[in-house]
Formats: C-alpha cells, sequence, structure tokens
C-alpha cells in the first residue's frame, strides 16, 4: 500500500508560531500560563497543551498569574490597554497576517475613514479587528448582509476582509460597493493558508483510492476538506489514529492524508506511519 502526504497539510504560519510561544512561554516561567480563548480547535492538541502547562480562559479576569497569551486570531486594543495598566505580561501571537489587518483598521479609522470589514461578526478575528475601531467597524459576511447596509456617499470608507473569506466574496462585495458610487480604499488581506489546504486535498484525491481527512470532527475547516475529497474517491474524516477503520483501509492501493490548518503534526505524523506499516 502507498500513502501520500497532500502538499498543504496540517498547521498554518501562524498557527504554529502561536503554539510554539505558548509552549515556550510556559516552559520559561515553569508554570501554568492562559491563552484568551483556545489556540485551536483540536481536542488532541488541546490535551498536548494542557501537558505542558498550557491552559485557556475565555475572560481575562479568569487568568492566574502574570502572562496571557494572545492567540493568533487577534485581539482588539482594549485588551492591550488592559494589560498594560494591570501590568500584565502580554505574549502576542497575533498572526502577522492579523496584525497588519488591525493595523489598517487603526490607522484609517483615525484618519476619519469609516471601517468595513468583510467577515463573519461572530468570529474572534473580526472582532478583534473591530476592537481597533472602536467597534463601530461595518461588518458583513456576503453580498445579502451588505444588501441590507445603508451607506452615506458624504463618508469615506475603508474596507478589510477577514483572513479566511473566500476570494469570490470579497470580489463581490467589493463590486457592489463600487457600484454604489462611495468614496472607498480597498485592503485585500486574505490570507491563502485555508486555500491551499483546500487545492491541496484537491488535486491529491484525483490521485488515490481514498482519502484520509484529519482533524476536529466539529472543526468547519476540516469539515471543508472532507466535502471536497469527497467528490472525487472514498473519504474518512478521523480526528486521530485510532479512528482508522483498518480492515476497510486495506482495501485500497493508494491512501492520501490531507489535514487542516489546526491539526498538529504529530497527529499527522501518527496516521502516516500507521498506514505505512500495514
Ligand atoms: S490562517 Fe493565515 S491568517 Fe490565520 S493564523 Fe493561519 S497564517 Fe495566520
Amino acid at each position: 500500500m502507498k500513502v501520500l502526504l497532500a502538499e498543504n497539510a496540517g498547521y498554518c504560519f501562524g498557527v504554529k508560531r502561536a503554539v510554539e510561544l505558548a509552549i515556550k512561554t510556559a516552559q520559561d516561567n515553569d508554570n501554568k500560563v492562559y491563552t484568551l480563548g483556545p489556540l485551536i480547535h483540536n481536542n488532541s492538541a488541546v490535551d498536548m497543551l494542557k501537558e505542558k502547562n498550557v491552559f485557556s480562559v475565555d475572560d481575562i479576569n479568569n487568568v492566574e498569574g502574570n502572562n496571557i497569551i494572545i492567540r493568533s486570531h487577534g485581539v482588539g486594543k482594549d485588551i492591550y490597554d488592559y494589560c498594560s495598566e494591570k501590568k500584565i505580561n502580554l505574549n502576542d501571537a497575533t498572526c502577522p497576517f492579523v496584525k497588519k489587518i488591525q493595523k489598517i483598521a487603526y490607522e484609517m479609522y483615525n484618519k476619519g475613514y469609516n471601517i468595513i470589514i468583510i467577515g463573519d461578526k461572530s468570529h474572534p478575528e473580526v472582532q478583534g479587528i473591530n476592537g481597533w475601531c472602536d467597534n463601530k467597524a461595518i461588518i458583513g459576511k456576503n453580498l445579502e448582509e451588505f444588501y441590507l447596509i445603508d451607506f452615506n456617499k458624504i463618508e469615506k470608507y475603508a474596507v478589510v476582509v477577514q483572513t479566511t473569506m473566500p476570494q469570490d466574496t470579497f470580489f463581490a462585495v467589493k463590486e457592489y460597493l463600487i457600484s454604489l458610487g462611495l468614496t472607498l480604499e480597498f485592503y485585500n488581506t486574505i490570507c491563502f493558508a485555508t486555500k491551499e489546504r483546500q487545492q491541496a486535498v484537491l488535486d491529491l484525491s484525483k490521485k488515490v483510492d481514498a482519502m484520509l481527512i484529519v482533524g476536529g470532527k466539529h472543526s468547519s475547516n476540516t469539515k471543508k476538506l472532507a466535502e471536497i475529497a469527497k467528490k472525487n474517491c472514498d473519504t474518512f474524516l478521523i480526528e486521530t489514529a485510532k479512528d482508522i477503520d483498518l480492515e476497510k483501509i486495506k482495501t485500497y492501493d493508494i491512501i492520501g492524508v490531507g489535514a487542516g490548518a489546526s491539526t498538529p503534526d504529530f497527529i499527522i505524523n501518527e496516521v502516516m506511519d500507521l498506514i505505512n506499516e500495514l
């Protein structure tokens, strides 16, 4: 049996950086450290982090000790101000791609622009960006939501986009906003990590008999990868190597393995090793 790994699989640059910073901070302090919100939506990774003294809290008031880790999604300015006031060490793992959006929002807002975020208002990255323009951003995740918003032609607008949004959505909203005759500055701030993982699964799924998609069963990114693979071959969504139906897998000649941006390398490696031994 042959097993092939998708060209892009597992942690993206921003998540890898955040995990490494959290573990290093816990080691340097030889104590528990807390991330504001979970670093990753993957049960095995969460367990691994707990073993390394990295825990998650949803409310900054629940942090014990003097260290807080900001995850790759980033946070609003109020958290930086709070930590500075309370003399809490803020270990910033905001992904540089997200940081760039926050900077645009902050600078353009202070230049008198209204900030438009093309993104999901319930997503922490979007909430964090909004926190750099006094939580006054106009937010919509698709054309339908933008159709419902009243814009003012006298105002100026700076448009940014959540890093994981599809390019098609950005261009559709851009075209619509331009058609309204508004004064606009556009910043295409989409990151390609998600798209690259999807493309890699699409390509590999055409060359194999079956695909194993490794990731959290509740992760929307992982589910999307499985949907893509399913169009071309038999596809199995697994969280860890333990979920593999070995008898079934043995019936295929070539197996492909894909994983989303929140799947740790150690889980992907366990899956690869197990299949290689069959
Ligand atoms: S998906 Fe892109 S923007 Fe988000 S953490 Fe990963 S590298 Fe950064």
